[in-house]
């Protein structure tokens, strides 16, 4: 959700204030505009290349893709990075799925940088002390999690580029006003600079990806990782109130325990529109719950500075001191392990198994091509001859990424006597 400056902030900086009985020392001089300690953090670049190189580094638990999309000459891409461990105990049809968003914002850095190191822990690189190691493995063969560690590529740039307030994305959209559920309306103090919703719902090439992203993946939990302020939202964004139902009561439990067991009990935990002092519209996770049906559909507030300045915007929304850094990226990659589990036993003791068809999982984004004659010939027109096999089994391993057996079923049903009718065909033709 992000915080919307400056009136909103201070609205913020008071309500926290208020509720905490912490009474903040405020800037009356002018103070400097922190820069990006790149000691501390990665650049996107670098960020990006280190998770890549982790993905290589594990095939057989993590794979990606970068999905591509755009519009009226602007293009946005989306790294994607998958976690699925194979085990002969869980099929994958019975794993809990999880679709995990950081850095939809782009001065938020703070949340790319708690990707990073949750995916080495995923890919064992990296132990926490504070996790159990063989029931987080065994946990971890449980679930499917897709994480999307940097939603918006584009609007980071800019924040690295020296324009550290940016929150929207490359061309000025703010991704967090851009979905279906009540877009465009605007608040009595709407900011068009921070809140800019786009010219029509889904109108950015992000938020179409992340859309179909999550259409096709149809996961159990949902994230949204910001930073700005400390909290656990639930839905809704858009009106002062939770939804209705057990899955609400589910949400409100499970924040409240990852508040206590990992954030002292500190962070705010309730509805985005009834926490925050204003409402959200056209919000991810509104969208997320309400039409995706995502049964726990969460956002995150990771960390925020009340008392930095409001025009310096990097300190407000990211830590710059070492420790503070390590202990928020810490806290929150545990954190994130304690929602899985939570997530799990609750979905599973409430009996809300999986239920969704296996080949629902991938066939999402631009880069899936469906069109058989295309994977059949080259672009020049010539057979795919001795890339044909390969072609084949890439396309089916799309659609069943994760099942070896499958594949091979699949594969040899799909060399059919049709397909080797055209290909002898082309040869003779040829
Ligand atoms: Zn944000």
């Amino acid at each position: 959700m992000g915080v919307v400056l400056p009136l909103r902030f201070l609205f913020v900086v008071v309500f926290v204030e208020v509720l905490t009985g912490f009474h903040g020392v405020g800037c009356s001089s002018q103070p400097p505009m922190t820069p990006i300690p790149f000691d501390l953090y990665h650049s996107s670049a670098a960020l990006l290349k280190e998770i890549k190189a982790t993905v290589v580094r594990h095939p057989d638990t993590l794979t990606m893709e970068t999905i591509k999309a755009g519009n009226k000459g602007y293009a946005a891409e989306v790294l994607v990075v998958t976690y699925n461990r194979q085990t002969e105990d869980v099929d994958d049809q019975s794993k809990l799925r999880v679709l995990l968003s950081f850095g939809q914002h782009g001065r938020e850095l703070i949340t790319s940088e708690v990707a990073l190191q949750l995916l080495s822990v995923l890919a064992k690189e990296r132990n926490m002390q504070r996790a159990d190691l063989m029931s987080l493995h065994k946990l971890l063969d449980n679930l499917v999690i897709k994480m999307v560690p940097m939603e918006n590529l584009n609007g980071r740039k800019l924040v690295e580029a020296a324009d550290l307030c940016e929150r929207r994305n490359g061309r000025g959209v703010d991704l967090n006003r851009n979905w279906g559920v009540d877009w465009g309306k605007k608040e009595k103090d709407y900011d068009p600079y921070e809140e800019n919703p786009g010219t029509a719902p889904f109108s950015e090439p992000e938020a179409q990806i992340m859309r179909q992203l999550a259409k096709s993946f149809e996961p159990h939990i949902w994230a949204n990782v910001h930073s700005g302020m400390e909290a656990l939202f639930t839905p809704y964004d858009h009106k002062n109130k939770t939804p209705e139902g057990s899955m609400s009561n589910l949400m409100d439990f499970i924040l409240r325990e990852v508040n206590h067991l990992h954030f002292e009990d500190k962070c705010l935990v309730g509805s985005g529109g009834g926490l925050v002092g204003y409402l959200a519209h056209g919000t991810t996770t509104d969208y997320m719950y309400d039409v995706v049906k995502v049964p726990l559909a969460f956002t995150f507030e990771i960390y925020g500075d009340s008392e930095a300045s409001s025009k310096d915007c990097f300190k407000m929304f990211n830590p710059v001191d070492k420790l503070v850094f390590n202990k928020t990226v810490d806290n929150w990659t545990v954190a994130f392990l304690t929602l899985f589990k939570l997530g799990f036993l609750q979905l599973r003791d409430n009996h809300f198994a999986p239920s969704a068809d296996l080949r629902k999982w991938v066939p999402f984004g631009g880069l899936v091509d469906n069109d058989f004659s295309k994977i059949l010939f080259r672009e020049d027109g010539k057979l795919r001859f001795y890339e044909l096999p390969l072609a084949l089994i890439r396309k089916h391993n799309r659609i069943f990424p994760h099942s070896q057996k499958i594949n091979l079923f699949m594969f040899i049903w799909s060399i059919n006597y049709k397909e080797i009718l055209v290909i002898l065909l082309k040869i003779i033709e040829g």
